[in-house]
């Protein structure tokens, strides 16, 4: 499969990039390119964001519910499309097709319904005494999203930003761009207004710092890791223009002594190596009461042992590639450090079999990791877990909280009280007891520098608001 792109969107069209370099785009699982697109140039951005700025004062004033009917349509063509994200999401970054399916096409598929429903209820104007405080849309969004959630990093701005009456210009990531042009297939398709959405491809340093640092950009929304949320904070700092960032994280899962140690493992690994590791949210640092660690660490073993790495298109494939020889060399130092500092390991690890071909890394458990060593603190990004022994609740929630990152995490016990209190007290944005599914309402976001704002449901909107108040 082969595709080239060559143009942007802007103004409600497909405009050719004409002379503009290109940008390789590779499959992860074969190193072979895929397809290219163009590398956009501040001037691409300035033609992008003039369209989202003439186009804004009539988006703002659609009646909510023709806004929520827009957003209906969108939501139609993105699921006749639905395979073709998936197929396409498993070949750019090498996400095994069903989870492909079921996360990269269909969370994302979640998210867009729950702002259909949203977007036709706006925050209804409140009385404070004498005021009348209403909501209104902050302006031009200049969105730039990373590769490893393609679709649904988007939606989970694009979706509540039109919802509140914003329009967008985007800048996806350069190593997952194709899935970005299915959006915006499905986005002209479904006939929004000129100027609303845009895009513009390229890479960070040209595209993304002309976007967040435009004086046109009223908010800049990002997602990636905190290295670039930084910068961006300082660019857009110079307007004081408003920042959303969903930065990195290194959650605990806390497995108490009463908790279901089968459950707990099984969960516990599968979502450290979701993605091969390549998720925000992992949690990537078990720590496990002694009284069940040697037992934890046994059934820990064996989940990985049946994971099969490989080709995302082969059924039996568990866990594809990392998504560049880059990101597959960081994470082999990191488990190179993890072992020099004392780590033990219990699976994987640098001698463990992969593929021939592609960035494949083997799922790796570390065990008796320092909590205070670099494998507990950095974000490693790949199929890696640490694994820390605790004595009691109050040395969990210490550990827990030795981190300048906090995302998510979770909490194993038998005792759903006990849980929540321990729960109540981690320093993290999100808390799963005992494996509870995921809700597309509740408010997503970091504690510390794993960000800035919340994503989803009610409060993601009110990311993209202003409140002004009216005095009477
Ligand atoms: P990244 O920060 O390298 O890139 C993210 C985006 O920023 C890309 O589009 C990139 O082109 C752009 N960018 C890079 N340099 C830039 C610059 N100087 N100015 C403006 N834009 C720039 O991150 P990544 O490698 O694509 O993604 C992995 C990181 O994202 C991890 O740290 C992960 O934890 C984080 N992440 C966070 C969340 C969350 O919701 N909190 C979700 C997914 C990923």
């Amino acid at each position: 499969m082969e595709s080239v792109r060559t143009d942007f969107y802007l103004d409600g069209g497909w405009v050719p990039a004409d002379g503009r370099q290109s940008l390789e785009v590779h499959n992860p699982s074969t190193e072979e390119v895929i397809g290219t697109v163009p590398a956009g140039t501040a001037d691409d951005v300035d033609r992008a964001v003039a369209a989202a700025r003439a186009a804004f004062e009539g988006w703002a004033a659609t009646d909510p519910v023709d806004r929520a009917a827009h957003l209906d349509r969108l939501h139609a063509e993105l699921t006749a499309r639905a395979d073709d994200i998936a197929r396409t999401v498993a070949t750019e970054l090498g996400t095994p097709l069903k989870v492909a399916t079921r996360v990269q096409a269909g969370l994302p598929l979640t998210v867009l319904r729950s702002y259909v429903d949203l977007a036709a209820h706006p925050p209804a104007p409140q009385t404070v005494g004498n005021s009348l405080v209403v909501h209104e849309p902050v302006g031009v969004v200049g969105a730039i999203t990373p590769w490893n959630y393609p679709l649904h990093q988007i939606v989970a701005k694009l979706a509540p930003a039109l919802a509140a009456g914003c329009t967008l210009v985007l800048k996806p990531s350069e190593l997952t761009p194709l899935t970005a042009y299915l959006l915006f297939d499905a986005i002209h398709a479904a006939g929004l207004p000129p100027g609303v959405v845009n895009l513009v491809t390229g890479t960070g340093p040209i595209v993304g710092e002309a976007l967040a640092g435009h004086p046109d950009v009223d908010l800049v929304s990002f997602t990636g890791s905190t290295a670039t949320g930084r910068r961006i904070a300082h660019l857009a700092a110079d307007r004081i223009a408003r920042v959303a960032l969903e930065l990195g994280g290194k959650s605990a899962n806390v497995i108490l002594d009463d908790a279901d140690l089968t459950a707990a493992i099984k969960v516990g690994v599968g979502n450290a190596m979701l993605n091969s590791g390549q998720t925000c949210t992992a949690w990537t640092r078990m720590l496990v009461h002694r009284d069940r660690y040697d037992e934890a660490l046994d059934l820990a073993a064996k989940a990985v042992a049946g994971y099969r790495l490989g080709d995302p298109f082969d059924p039996a494939t568990r866990l594809g590639p990392l998504v560049s020889a880059a990101q597959r060399d960081r994470v082999r130092e990191h488990i190179a450090r993890g072992l020099a500092d004392g780590g033990r390991l219990v699976a994987g690890g640098p001698d463990a079999p992969v593929p021939s071909r592609g960035w494949f890394v083997a799922p790796t458990i570390i065990a008796d990791v320092d909590p205070d060593s670099a494998l507990a603190q950095e974000e490693v990004f790949g199929p890696v877990l640490a694994v820390i022994p605790v004595d009691d609740d109050d040395h969990a929630v210490r550990v827990a909280n030795n981190s300048r990152y906090g995302l998510a995490g979770a909490v194993w016990s038998t005792d759903e009280e006990r849980a929540v209190q321990v729960a109540r007290r981690l320093r993290t944005g999100a808390v799963d007891i005992n494996g509870a599914p995921f809700n597309p309402l509740a408010p997503f976001g970091g504690y510390k520098q794993s960000g800035l704002g919340r994503e989803l449901g009610t409060h993601g909107l009110a990311e993209f608001c202003e409140l002004k108040a009216i005095q009477r």
